[in-house]
C-alpha cells in the first residue's frame, strides 16, 4: 500500500495562521519539513482520507487530480478535516465535466451528513454521501475499511482499519486513547497491523490533561496493548503526524531524534512510503 501524507498538522497550521509563538516564528524563517498543513492523506492514488480547508493547496502542490479520485473518507467533522465549501464548486461552470462524469463520493460517520446534506441536495453536484456504521467492513476504493469509535471531540469521531492486497493499516486520526468498545472489538481480531498512523497533537509529552489528542507518552503505552494483543509487532512501522506548534518539541530538530528513539517515524507535508 502506498500512503502519501498531504498535510501532518492540527487544526491551524505550522506556523499557526495567526500565531507569533516562538515555534511559528521559527517555521516561518526556516521553511522546511517544520511547516505542516492541515492534515489530509492519500492511499494508493485513489482513497483521500479527509477533505480539509488545505486540499486545494495539496492537489496543486504534489499534483494530485481530484478529478480522477472517486472517494473520500471522512474521520470526524472537525473543519481541519472536513471543510464543506470546497464541495460547492463539484458543478458547472466551476467544475467542466463530462455527461458521464461519475459522483465523487464521500464516506463517513452518521455526523457528515448533515455537514454535507445540502451541498448535495443541489441536483448539480456530482457528490455523493455514504453513511459509515462503525465496525462494520465496507468496500471502498478497492480498501476493506472498518471504521472504529475514537475518542475525540465530536459527536461521532472514527478512525480506521483499511487493507488492502494482505496490507493493514491503522489510522487513527484525531484521537485519544482508544475507547474500551474499541479495544473490544480489535481483541477479537487476528490481523497484523503493517503500519499505524498515531495522532500525536501534544507532541512529545508523556502524557495530557485532556482526551481528545495523544502525545508520544500515549503513543507508546497505545503501541504496547496493541502489541500485548497480538495485533502488532517489531515490524509493525509507526508513525507519529498531526501536529499543533503547541506540543512539546515539535520542530523537527528536536522532535525526530525523540520518536526515532521511540521507535516511530515522523511524518511530513509531502512524505510518501509503501509498505
Ligand atoms: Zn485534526
Ligand atoms: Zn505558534
Ligand atoms: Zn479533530
Amino acid at each position: 500500500m502506498k500512503i502519501q501524507f498531504l498535510g501532518t498538522a492540527a487544526a491551524e497550521g505550522i506556523p499557526g495562521i495567526f500565531c507569533t509563538c516562538d515555534v511559528c516564528r521559527k517555521v516561518r524563517e526556516r521553511g522546511g519539513k517544520d511547516v505542516r498543513t492541515r492534515c489530509q492523506t492519500l492511499l494508493d492514488d485513489t482513497l483521500l482520507i479527509d477533505f480539509g480547508p488545505d486540499t486545494y493547496q495539496h492537489c496543486l502542490t504534489y499534483g494530485v487530480d481530484l478529478s480522477v479520485i472517486r472517494d473520500c473518507l471522512i474521520t470526524h467533522v472537525h473543519q481541519d478535516h472536513l471543510f464543506p465549501m470546497d464541495l460547492t464548486y463539484l458543478r458547472r461552470p466551476f467544475a467542466e465535466t463530462p455527461e458521464d462524469y461519475p459522483f465523487f463520493r464521500i464516506w463517513g460517520s452518521e455526523d457528515v451528513g448533515p455537514k454535507i446534506e445540502e451541498i448535495f441536495a443541489n441536483p448539480k453536484i456530482r457528490g455523493e454521501y455514504h453513511e459509515i456504521k462503525p465496525f462494520e467492513p465496507n468496500m471502498i476504493a478497492g480498501f476493506k475499511v472498518t471504521a472504529l469509535k475514537a475518542t475525540h471531540g465530536t459527536d461521532h469521531p472514527f478512525i480506521y482499519l483499511i487493507e488492502k492486497d494482505g496490507k493493514c493499516l491503522l489510522y487513527a486520526h484525531d484521537s485519544g486513547v482508544f475507547p474500551e468498545e474499541t479495544w473490544e472489538y480489535l481483541s477479537g481480531l487476528s490481523v497484523h497491523v503493517d503500519m499505524i498512523s498515531f495522532d500525536c497533537t501534544g507532541g512529545m509529552e508523556e502524557d495530557l490533561d485532556y482526551r481528545s489528542h495523544m502525545c508520544l507518552g500515549r503513543n507508546i503505552r497505545c503501541r504496547e496493548r496493541l502489541q500485548s494483543m497480538g495485533l502488532v509487532d517489531e515490524n509493525t512501522r509507526c508513525f507519529v503526524n498531526h501536529f499543533s506548534h503547541n506540543g512539546k518539541d515539535v520542530l523537527w530538530e528536536t522532535l525526530e531524534p525523540q520518536a526515532s528513539a521511540a521507535g516511530f517515524e515522523v511524518t511530513y507535508d509531502g512524505l510518501v512510503t509503501e509498505f
